[in-house]
Order: C-alpha cells, then sequence, then structure tokens
C-alpha cells in the first residue's frame, strides 16, 4: 500500500483557492478603481495646465484664440511656444487620437475641456 508522505489533500488545496480567490475578488475591483482615478486626476491636471495657458495667451495678446481649420489647441498653444517638452494627451485617448482637449466658449471666456468627459 502506497502511503501519502507529504502532499496536500484536496481539502487544504480547496482551502487556500478559496482564500486567493477571495483576496482577488477584494484586490482587483480596488485597483481598477485605482487606475481610472488616476487617469482621471492626469486627465484634469492636463486640462488645468492648457486653461493656465489658454488665460496667459489672452492676456498677453488682449484677444481670445481663434483656432485655424483643423488645429488642435495643443497645436496652436504649441505653435505660440506657450507649451513645450512633453506632448499632452488625454491617457484615455486611444490610437492616433490624441488630442481630445478643445477650446469652449463660455460667456465671454474661453474654456478647455476633455472630449473624454463629454463622451465625444
Ligand atoms: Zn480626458
Amino acid at each position: 500500500m502506497v502511503r501519502n508522505v507529504g502532499g496536500f489533500t484536496l481539502m487544504e488545496i480547496l482551502v487556500v483557492v478559496t482564500i486567493i480567490g477571495i483576496l482577488a475578488a477584494i484586490a482587483v475591483p480596488s485597483y481598477i478603481h485605482a487606475v481610472e482615478k488616476g487617469k482621471e486626476d492626469a486627465c484634469a491636471a492636463n486640462v488645468q495646465i492648457l486653461l493656465t495657458q489658454v488665460e496667459r495667451y489672452r492676456l498677453e495678446h488682449g484677444v481670445p484664440i481663434e483656432l485655424k481649420a483643423n488645429q488642435t489647441l495643443v497645436e496652436f498653444l504649441r505653435e505660440k511656444g506657450y507649451l513645450q517638452g512633453q506632448d499632452i494627451q488625454c491617457p484615455f485617448a486611444a490610437g492616433d487620437n490624441r488630442h481630445h482637449y478643445v477650446l469652449v466658449t463660455e460667456g465671454d471666456r474661453q474654456v478647455v475641456q476633455c472630449t473624454h468627459t463629454r463622451g465625444d
């Protein structure tokens, strides 16, 4: 007769698998939530950077920004020297649809919005 030396019983393995499953069920949703929150915060920070430069442009030139046809806000600000360094893009943007930030006129001031929050 062969004796069971070492190794685990089926019951022990089931208990361990169940515990791992419970831990994963708790950890995975909160990880996904944290990633989403991080992206939202990064996008909001980008909007703030762009808004600061839009207001700076208006203060220095005395006129609101007029975008050319097919020109994005990021391209405009980069061309005028108001943005340097790394490209600003929404963390939710996929592929080559990179410039999600649009200029919106609200009353007599211009604000920046990200198209991902508008569902465009
Ligand atoms: Zn965005």
